[in-house]
């Protein structure tokens, strides 16, 4: 399936478009209300047609929460997940029998990409719960055949334990939890070099190339990055392939589109936007034109793996984390990605907003590396000011750095939190 002609493949698509826009039309009001809002019918003659329909968006499946944007009657749900929502309500999703079945299959496609055969002894440390990370990640990696170690995520030092004692060959969970176990483990005396472990499937949060670098070399593995989201799916969408240069979209279960985050027209490949994603094949809540809030673009061009599946570049932020400095659009993923460039200091950051009178200030708090004396005044406002000078040339706006003290800031055992917001208590 991941080779197919393309041709093969839009017609695969198209089909498949036509059933679900007659599935949620008929199944779902909030569709059928918007689509009659917009006087569009519930179908179309080519896959261009589809730039014409209404998109989806979080708040549509907030607004329906619990289940009003389920497209089955709750007899035919097996499984309830939900997105990890920090502020308001979460979205919750819903799988029948068949979407487990291909949620399974895609995820196997995932670990398959990497890399894994059914001789592999899979780590799943994300979390598992109403997050999809764990379950999504363990449903797949036994549908491959491999030993599957349910883990999920936290207890760091076990973590390394089980590594060890249980011959992982291959670990799953979010890059900044990855970097975290690598570094207990030297920690706790055990050189990651020396274990089975060859592969880590990463996703669930933005990194950078710069950070695969530094998994890779403290793991001494192959870091492959996913990428899904429970609105659409879970994880499974996206993943790289050996190739590690861009994640191929399983397009055959969803059509992906850039659209210009302005205008919300879709942009040729290779121009960035906005990723927003159609599923084709999903059948408890499936979701047309959803916009991820993801900020990405298609890699123009095929793979040299073979599969003919188009290639989502890393995701370089989201237009929820975006802040805009004195105008200028900033993704904290740009400071790591200048971070790692730094000898010196280390990939752990936070970016710190609060009030100064009523003005908004921007801090980013950096940790120095450890081979830093953090009594050294000298070369420490030395370092600090190549750390604010390299932001200011790479963002092109200054943000004043503040260096803390090794490990300093909070790790994370999930999704790292790169940006503290401390606006709401007052000026400093
Ligand atoms: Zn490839």
């Amino acid at each position: 399936m991941e080779s197919m002609e393309r041709s093969v493949l839009e017609a695969v698509q198209l089909e498949r478009l036509n059933d679900l826009l007659t599935r949620v039309y008929e199944g779902v009001p909030t569709y059928r209300r918007k689509f009659d809002d917009a006087d569009v019918v519930p179908h179309v003659d080519d896959l261009s047609g589809l730039a014409d329909l209404p998109f989806t968006v979080k708040d549509d499946l907030r607004s329906a929460y619990p289940y009003g944007m389920f497209a089955v009657p709750m007899r035919d749900i097996v499984r309830v997940h939900s997105s990890s929502g920090t502020t308001g309500q979460v979205s919750v999703v819903g799988y029948t029998a068949g979407d487990l079945d291909r949620w399974s299959d895609l995820m196997a496609r995932t670990f398959a990409a990497a890399g894994a055969t059914a001789h592999d002894i899979v780590q799943v440390a994300y979390g598992y719960g109403l997050f999809t990370g764990g379950l999504g990640a363990h449903y797949g990696a036994e549908r491959l055949g491999c030993a599957t170690i349910p883990i999920s995520g936290g207890n760091t030092k076990r973590q390394v334990q089980v590594l060890k004692d249980f011959g992982t060959t291959i670990l799953a969970c979010t890059p900044s939890y990855a970097l975290l176990i690598g570094e207990t483990a030297l920690e706790m005396g055990i050189d990651p070099h020396t274990l089975p472990l060859r592969a880590g499937v990463f996703g669930a949060e933005p990194w950078s190339e710069n950070m695969r670098a530094q998994i890779e070399g403290v793991l001494g593995i192959t870091a492959i990055d996913i990428y899904g989201l429970s609105e659409v799916l879970g994880p499974g969408v996206a993943a790289e392939c050996h190739m590690q240069h861009g994640l191929h979209v399983n397009e055959d279960h969803f059509i992906i589109e850039i659209v210009d985050p302005a205008t919300l027209r879709p942009v040729p490949d290779g121009e960035t936007g906005e990723v927003v994603f159609t599923t084709l094949t999903k059948e408890g809540i499936p979701v047309i034109r959803y916009r991820t809030r993801d900020i990405s673009r298609i890699i123009p061009g095929l793979c040299e793996c073979g599969r003919t599946f188009r290639r989502l570049e890393r995701i370089t932020g989201r237009t929820d984390d975006m802040l805009i400095i004195r105008g200028v659009n900033v993704y904290p993923s740009q400071i790591e990605q200048v971070l790692i460039g730094i000898p010196g200091v280390a990939p752990h950051y936070q970016v710190v907003l609060s009030k100064r009178g009523s003005m908004d200030h921007v801090e980013v708090h950096v940790e120095v590396g450890p081979d830093v004396s953090f009594d050294e005044i000298k070369t420490l406002e030395h370092l600090r000011g190549r750390v604010a000078a390299e932001i200011a040339s790479a963002l092109a706006v200054s943000i004043a750095v503040k260096l803390v003290e090794p490990k300093s800031i909070q790790r994370s055992e999930g999704k790292a939190k790169r940006v503290v917001d401390l606006r709401a208590q007052g000026s400093e």
